[in-house]
Formats: structure tokens, C-alpha cells, sequence
């Protein structure tokens, strides 16, 4: 997950840009109350317990909320779009937190609008990512804190640190990713990572983008090897693999190129086999 700041916009600054009629006019009525519903996600945020957020019984101000964000907000021609559009600029160079890969395309409810509508205009739950991750997600709602799926703003599990790949010694040289816990961590922390990387199907996202990149550099490491042979090969694959790991996007290349540049059997040729 790329970590994000929290976004300094407030609950109370969107219900300001929100234009008038009477939804809106419920909303602002019942300010408080939906402030004080921040306030306590954010306490809960903190300590890793939104799982605990009460789900709020069926009521007008919910339905507002609701139809606030969808009209007001997301939509292109809303008063508040400007605000949507801000947040969903806030991951760097665009890409989605959650894969590290695919480019932000939406912002993703953390407790889903549908069961949380009064959650519906909150900032601190609404979180830039990719189409993809956003529809894994859909009203996926959390029993325990181990369920609950990782949150860019309060969590920071930066990819580098706990992915790994295993080489495959044969066709295509294939790549196999997986999560694993660090020394320091909790046993529920473990659990959201793993549950993290399966549910969002990275390892077949990493995977497929590791075998098209051994495609892409095939043809130099059959001149490195043909001219300096596969210590060189292995050289270059490690010098690479460096240069790349302070890459906060696409971890999974600066783990593949290690992986590439540890194997004998990749650097002595087994890239070129089909
Ligand atoms: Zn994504």
C-alpha cells in the first residue's frame, strides 16, 4: 500500500460546496451529528478498530448523504466535483495505493456508502484507486480487525518491504509473488496483508507484468551473456534490481529483477527459453 496523507479537506468544507436545495438543506441541519460521525472515524481509523464503526440505521440524512455524493460530488457537472477531483488526485503520479500499479480511476468508499451512507461524504473515506481494486472491494464489509482490508491513509505497508518472488526454472521463466510478514509485525497484520495481496489478485498482476518485461530485455541479456557471460548477466540484473528499489510504485519490479539476478539458471541462459 503506498501510505497517503490524510486529506486536509473536512466534512464540514464539503457540506459548505454542496450548492442548495432541500437534501442539502437536511445535511447541513444535521452537521453535527454527521461531524461527530468523522471525528469517531478517525479516532477508530487511528487505532485500526473501523471494523467496530457502527452501521447506522436507515434515515434521511443517510439517503442525503448518499444522493449528496452521488450528484453533488462525484458528478461531473456537481458543485463539489472540484473537491472529488482533488481527492482523487492525491496518490502520486496517479497511481492506485492499493496495487501500486494501475492508475487511480475513481474514489473507493473504505466502509461502503451502501451500509455506511452517512459515511457517504466523510473525505477520510474516500480513497483514490484503480477501477479494478474499487470493484474487488464492492460492499465488502469487515467482521474482525484481521478482515479488514488495508486503508492507505491510517496504514503503511509499503509493498518493498514484504514482497517476494520465486523463480520458476522453465518456459518463460515465470515468476511467483507472494506476501511475507516482516519480524515486527502482529499477527493481524500479517493476516490483512496476506488477505490484501489475495483478495486484489496482485500476484497475477505482478506475475504478468514480470513475464512481459523478461520479454522486453531478453535480447540484451543474450548479448550480455554472448559477450561477457552470466556473472555479467547477474551483475546487471542486481544493479537494476537496486536502482529500482526505491521505487514506491510497481514493487514487484525491483523484487523480480533480484529474483532474475540470484537465479544461476536465469543469468546462465534460461531467460531465452520458450
Ligand atoms: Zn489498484
Amino acid at each position: 500500500v503506498i501510505a497517503l496523507s490524510k486529506p486536509t479537506l473536512s466534512l464540514a468544507l464539503v457540506l459548505g460546496s454542496l450548492a442548495t436545495g432541500d437534501r442539502v438543506d437536511n445535511l447541513r441541519a444535521n452537521a453535527a451529528a454527521l461531524i461527530a460521525g468523522e471525528a469517531l472515524y478517525d479516532q477508530l481509523g487511528d487505532t485500526a478498530q473501523l471494523f467496530a464503526y457502527p452501521r447506522p440505521t436507515p434515515s434521511s440524512v443517510g439517503a442525503d448523504s448518499k444522493w449528496s455524493y452521488e450528484q453533488r460530488l462525484a458528478n461531473k457537472k456537481g458543485a463539489a466535483r472540484t473537491l472529488y477531483a482533488e481527492m482523487r488526485e492525491a496518490s502520486p503520479w496517479n497511481k492506485c495505493p492499493l496495487c501500486h500499479h494501475r492508475p487511480v480511476g475513481t474514489l473507493d468508499h473504505y466502509l461502503p456508502q451502501k451500509i455506511y451512507p452517512t459515511l457517504a461524504l466523510v473525505p477520510l473515506n474516500l480513497i483514490p484507486t484503480c477501477r479494478d481494486c474499487n470493484w474487488v472491494k464492492q460492499q465488502f464489509v469487515a467482521a474482525s480487525e484481521a478482515e479488514q482490508p488495508l486503508h492507505p491513509y491510517y496504514d503503511d505497508f509499503a509493498a518493498d518491504d514484504w514482497l517476494q518472488a520465486d523463480l520458476v526454472e522453465g518456459p518463460g521463466a515465470p515468476l511467483v509473488f507472494r506476501a511475507v510478514p516482516l519480524a515486527g509485525w502482529t499477527g493481524v497484520q500479517a493476516d490483512r496483508v496476506k488477505k490484501h495481496f489475495g483478495d486484489l489478485g496482485l500476484n497475477d498482476l505482478y506475475a504478468a507484468n514480470a513475464g512481459a518485461e523478461v520479454q522486453a530485455i531478453r535480447a540484451r541479456l543474450r548479448e550480455l551473456l554472448a559477450v561477457a557471460g552470466s556473472d555479467a548477466v547477474s551483475e546487471h540484473l542486481r544493479s537494476e534490481a537496486d536502482s529500482r528499489a526505491s521505487d514506491i510504485t510497481d514493487p514487484w519490479r525491483s523484487v523480480a529483477y533480484s529474483a532474475w539476478g540470484s537465479s544461476d539458471w536465469f543469468c546462465a541462459g534460461g531467460f531465452d527459453i520458450d
